[in-house]
């Protein structure tokens, strides 16, 4: 990358916990509503009201602990970050700070290389600005629900580096249904802190906060910009400004939003309202417990066990809901690259057209997976005839068994010897060339015995040379 210069990259993560309620109190937490519908005097911080700690947004931030590896404390705190906001109206939020849920993690790239992760603290979510053209308004469904703040150390020094590690996070995050993990709700927030300095140098350079990136990619992205305007920037002699920009996918170029800002002073105190958060190893067992077979060992599985490719074994373990679907399907047959191709071509393909969904329509897509590839294994379906027969189910104009019916291949040679009878009968002239030595007439006779009956072009072929000697 561009030289002589090297890029020092840290990443800042909010992610919404898959909690039924919120973390102070029982409102739920989905947000796909009307505005302000889960809200109570708790979660818009009304005076004179307790909140209560949700156990399970615990019990999840834990986990997300062990699996970064981190450090977890045996007693933190949840302390009150003190400032004004229109979508915070009690003027604090209830978050951490001095001693975080957890500590010194890391989390492994596939090349091996460690990002190390600072700290990692349950805090609650702000409300939700909405600003259009006739004002501004105020979501406050989304105030109180739990988040995990999980903050980099600067270890990451390229964009591809920060698109794979937020691509691997989301990955363990939703694998562990940490979280539901949907961009596109805002699940999983980043901002982005990038500075540039020359090659071997030992003082940072001045860092630049990217904030409000909503996609993976986009960040790849506004870092890749950032990085080369930060260069451009030095190598003409001037300096960075330490300020907070935004990012147009549009142009695909960062914008300032803000310059430099002062210092907040949060004024952090304990939250006095809240007892502190104890963690013992019975807790720990019991969230270890929890966690599933992870990604990593279950691609090196498929690869070993099922002598699956690698790029195979990748995409299955993509989702855990997909390694699931190839696992339950693969029980019943013995060819597991058969089952492994036909989730990946076939599967894969109807999901990303839209036509079915993994998680909703699970049962539907594995019982048609199935009788069609029992149908396949026992030669009644083409691989061509069994990716039809898939697709008309999930387009939803047949149910599975017509549309196996439909298709199916005699493989019962009675049936096809009458075919193969009447074809010769009604064509003496051809037969008595064949059997003059014009051996090619073959293709013939099979085309015309396909005409009467669907079956196994193999079959018929050996059928007829038996019955012409
Ligand atoms: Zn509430
Ligand atoms: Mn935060």
């Amino acid at each position: 990358m561009n030289g002589s210069f090297e890029a020092t990259i840290g990443l800042e993560i909010h992610v919404q916990l898959n909690t039924k309620t919120k973390l102070f109190c029982s409102c739920l937490r989905e947000t796909n509503n009307l505005p302000n519908i889960n809200i109570c005097p708790i979660c818009v911080g009304l005076p004179g009201v307790l909140p209560k700690p949700n156990k399970r947004a615990i019990i999840l931030a834990v986990k997300s602990s062990l699996l970064l590896n981190m450090k977890i404390s045996r007693e933190s705190f949840f302390e009150r970050k003190n400032y004004f906001y229109p979508d915070l109206p009690k003027n604090y939020q209830i978050s951490q700070y001095r001693i975080p849920l957890a500590e010194n993690g890391h989390l492994e790239l596939r090349n091996g290389k460690k990002i190390g992760i600072q700290r990692l603290h349950l805090e609650e979510d702000a409300g939700k600005m909405i600003h259009s053209e006739g004002g501004s308004y105020v979501d406050f469904s989304r105030s109180g629900i739990p988040l995990c703040e999980i903050v980099t150390k600067p270890d990451i020094s390229s964009p591809d580096e920060a698109y794979e590690f937020l691509a691997r996070l989301h990955r363990v995050l939703t694998w562990c249904d940490i979280t539901e993990g949907n961009m596109e709700e805002g699940h999983i927030r980043c901002d982005v802190n990038v500075s540039v300095r020359p090659k071997g140098s030992e003082k940072l350079g001045t860092k630049v906060e990217i904030k409000n990136v909503n996609s993976f990619r986009f960040i790849k992205e506004a870092l890749e910009y950032e990085i080369a305007r930060q260069i451009e920037k030095i190598r003409n002699g001037e300096s960075i400004r330490q300020e907070t920009r935004g990012y147009d996918p549009t142009t695909k170029k960062t914008f300032i939003m803000r310059e430099k800002e002062f210092a907040h002073d949060y004024r952090y105190f304990p939250e006095p309202d809240l007892l502190p958060i104890i963690i013992d190893d019975y807790l720990i067992e019991e969230v270890r417990r929890e966690i599933p077979e992870l990604p990593d060992s279950k691609k090196k599985r498929f690869e070993e066990e099922y002598k699956l490719s690698e790029y195979s074994s990748e995409i299955l373990t993509s989702q855990r809901i997909l390694s699931e679907l190839f696992e339950d399907l693969g029980n019943k047959f013995d060819d597991k690259k058969l089952v492994a191709n036909f989730i990946l071509e076939e599967i894969l393909r109807s999901v990303n057209e839209g036509l079915c969904d993994l998680k909703r329509d699970y049962i539907k897509i594995r019982e048609s997976a199935e009788e069609i590839l029992l149908s396949q294994t026992k030669g009644e379906l083409t691989r061509n005839l069994a990716k039809e027969a898939f697709r008309e189910v999930i387009e939803g104009k047949a149910d599975i068994h017509s549309a196996i019916n439909k298709r199916k291949i005699k493989t019962e040679s009675s049936e096809i010897e009458q075919a193969v009878e009447k074809v010769l009968q009604n064509n003496p002239k051809e037969v008595q060339r064949y059997k003059g030595g014009e051996k090619k007439l073959l293709g013939f006779f099979i085309g015309e015995v396909v005409k009467i009956i669907k079956a196994d072009p193999k079959l018929i072929r050996e059928i007829i040379q038996r019955k012409l000697g």
